[in-house]
């Protein structure tokens, strides 16, 4: 309830009277197949009781993002994570293979970006109003900052100019790849930044730390083509053909 900006209204709205509880359990997934339901009370997570961990008392992310570091965590090292739920009830969750990042929706602001292990999405996000391929092409710009590992190259490289505008469009470049592969028309990276591009780039004060759009999209479209004789043939394997503009370990 402390990631919520109002936790008492959305306790008195779901009914929830704990701290911590199930968000969502999506269709298929181990949550859903142990039977989770929204709005279940969790009173521990493998023998932890995380109410006990401090948090501010709202527009607190930390506590969420420590739970699932700790779920993570147990999973790796134990094969499993058991919740127990407020009627004293036991969950075992399997764990399976995973996108490693974790996408969520902040609070009061319009931005979208990557910190290495999550992808961020503000409430107000423009793209949530784009075609759903057009918002997918969005988020797949920010996963691949966090595949590519960009976080840690520029830690090592430095913020300039020049370095940033590298990784920027190496997360162009690979938003049709990403789309391709979760079963998505490539083309929708173009058709979102033709969209994007024009009322957010900025024009002639558009930071430089970014190519043009119109730029970002000519690199969209020579991957394009790429994939397109791939798909043909052997598949979409990035990591196999998609040329780096950085050097990474
Ligand atoms: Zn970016």
């Amino acid at each position: 309830m402390a990631s919520y900006g109002r936790p008492d209204a959305v306790r008195e709205l779901l009914g929830i009277s704990g701290d911590i509880a199930v968000l969502t359990a999506a269709a298929g997934s181990p949550s859903a197949q142990a039977g989770l339901t929204a709005n279940q009370h969790v009173t521990a997570i493998a023998g932890v009781d995380p109410h006990t961990w401090l948090s501010e008392a709202r527009s607190d992310w930390q506590r969420t993002k420590r739970m699932h570091d700790w779920i993570d965590q147990r999973v790796k090292e134990d094969g499993s994570v058991t919740l127990t739920l407020a009627e004293g009830k036991d969950v075992t969750l399997e764990p399976v293979l995973a996108c490693a990042s974790r996408f969520e929706l902040s609070g009061e602001n319009k931005g979208a970006m990557a910190e290495g292990s999550r992808v961020i999405l503000g409430y107000h996000f423009p793209g949530f109003a784009y075609p759903e391929e057009e918002l997918a092409a969005a988020i797949a710009h920010e996963l691949a900052h966090n595949v590519l590992h960009h976080r840690d190259w520029l830690d090592a490289n430095g913020r300039s100019r020049s370095n940033v505008r590298l990784t920027e469009r190496e997360a162009d470049r690979l938003m049709p790849w990403l789309l391709a592969n979760a079963g998505y028309d490539p083309a929708a990276a173009t058709r979102f930044m033709k969209r994007w591009g024009p009322i957010h780039d900025g024009g002639i004060f558009r930071k430089r730390t970014h190519d043009g759009w119109d730029e970002r999209v000519e690199f969209i479209e020579a991957e394009r083509a790429l994939i397109e004789g791939l798909q043909q043939e052997e598949g979409v394997d990035w990591r196999r053909h998609f040329t780096r503009e950085i050097t990474t370990l």
